[in-house]
């Protein structure tokens, strides 16, 4: 690197860092071997020197890493931004044809971050840590794309990376805890809880989910960690069973997509369901409409094993996801989410109300259980139980709590039945 960008200062030729990262390649070598991997990493090799120039570098980083270096593009860095952008539409073309490894066909896509020289940077170190971070700006965006590096993206790379570093050791520094938030019917009476993960970090307090999931999902920590939950969920689910809680009594777990994907996530929650003795009949996995951008066979296949087992299977913050109602006719749900951007604003936006509404109808239709989340006034309960909602979850009745106040919530709810 240091040589052509010597070359390239001498002739005053701007150039280009190309970080490119396969998407969901870890879901192949996990579940077809590291054969099959290395197979598909020498083809996508291939393919990459069709794209690019023979004085360009290409090189792989480690893993599913690639790194193209290309040092003598046009004269101006804004030429050079459009050079690449051709070059992204050549690259995804070439990257989009089928690939066949061990005689089955493979689609894969890539994440790109891209950072330009001299402008940007002058030193490898900086352009590596430049176009790294914009790479993962591209798989934040949804994977399959291309960011160019702005510098302010390095303050979030810098936040970001700190969240790794620390969820890394969080588990073994017994920094999670699980909250319950209770799901009630419009008596308020206790029908279950949702499990939400808290994680108290040291010296800085407690950190919310809504910033340290992402993060889990990117880095692939999401997997120890759901394991995690699910193992304390149902540890706890045990427990309250055991004090005599309502036989009916819920528990609804969060599955994220990429743990959802692992093709040994069925095994793993059959092993769970053993290990504490709970059974799977009083525990609901909700995903998001996320899961459903893989291939959908799969998707209900996964989903038709795990109702077997007994889950329920709720589709959470529905509303703001890009699944059409083909592809929910056709996943076997008992559960909809109503989002709760549409129920906090139901009584004084209209569509929302609409919204809110027709969801609520369609569940209904569809046989479907329908829960409204972020239930916060008595005028929204109303709303919604006048359109047919039967159970809610939201601070209106209980906030997410540690699981010994619920306890006590659970046994006055015992008197009371
Ligand atoms: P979610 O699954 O949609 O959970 C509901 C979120 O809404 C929770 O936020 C809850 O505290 C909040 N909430 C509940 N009632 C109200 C209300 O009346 N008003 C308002 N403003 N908010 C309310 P939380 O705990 O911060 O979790 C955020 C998200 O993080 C969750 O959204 C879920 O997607 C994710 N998450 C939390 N725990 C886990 C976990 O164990 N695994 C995974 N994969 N994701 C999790
Ligand atoms: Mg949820
Ligand atoms: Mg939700």
């Amino acid at each position: 690197m240091e040589y052509i960008l010597e070359i390239s200062k001498r002739e005053r030729r701007c150039g280009a860092l190309l970080f490119m990262d396969l998407d969901h390649f870890k879901t192949l070598n996990d579940s077809k071997g590291h054969a099959a991997g290395d197979e598909l990493l020498q083809h996508v090799a291939d393919r990459l020197k069709k794209v690019f120039r023979a004085e360009d570098v290409i090189a792989r980083l480690g893993g599913d890493e690639f790194v193209i270096l290309s040092g003598h593009l046009e004269e101006s860095e804004e030429l050079v931004i459009n050079q690449i952008h051709s070059l992204m539409l050549k690259l995804r073309h070439v990257l989009g044809e089928p690939f066949q490894v061990q005689g089955e066909t493979y689609h894969l896509t890539a994440s790109i971050g891209i950072t330009t020289f001299p402008g940007m940077a002058e030193s490898p170190e900086e352009l590596m840590k430049q176009a790294d971070t914009a790479m993962y700006k591209a798989k934040e965006a949804g994977r399959d794309g291309c960011k160019f590096y702005q510098p302010q993206m390095q303050e979030f790379a810098d936040a970001r990376l700190q969240i790794e570093n620390g969820l890394r050791q969080a588990i073994e520094a017994d920094e999670f805890e699980l909250f319950y938030q209770p799901q009630v019917d419009e008596f308020g009476r206790i029908l279950g809880a949702e499990a939400l993960l808290r994680w108290f970090k040291k010296d800085d307090g407690m950190v919310s989910p809504a910033e340290f999931i992402p993060v889990a999902e990117l880095t692939g920590l999401i997997v120890p960690i759901g394991e995690w939950v699910m193992r304390e969920g149902f540890r706890q689910l045990n427990q309250w069973q055991k004090a005599g809680v309502n036989k009916d009594f819920r528990l609804s777990i969060n599955i994220s997509p990429y743990q959802f994907h692992q093709s040994n996530f069925i095994e793993l929650v059959k092993d769970l369901i053993a290990e504490t003795g709970v059974s799977a009949n009083n525990v609901t996995l909700e995903v998001t409409e996320g899961i459903t951008i893989k291939d959908m066979q799969s998707i209900i296949d996964k989903m038709a094993q795990l109702t077997a087992l007994g889950f329920k299977i709720s589709m959470d913050d529905f509303g703001t996801g890009y699944s059409s109602l083909t592809y929910l006719k056709q996943l076997p749900l008992s559960e909809l989410k109503i989002d709760q951007s549409f129920v906090r604003d139901l009584h004084i936006d209209k569509a929302d109300a609409e919204i809110a509404a027709t969801i609520i109808a369609m569940a209904n239709n569809l046989n479907l259980e329908v829960v409204a989340e972020g239930v916060e006034e008595e005028s929204q309960l109303r709303f919604l139980i006048r359109n047919g909602c039967e159970v809610f979850q939201g601070y209106y009745f209980h906030r997410p709590m540690p699981a010994k106040d619920l306890d006590e919530l659970l046994l006055g709810n015992l008197v009371i039945l």
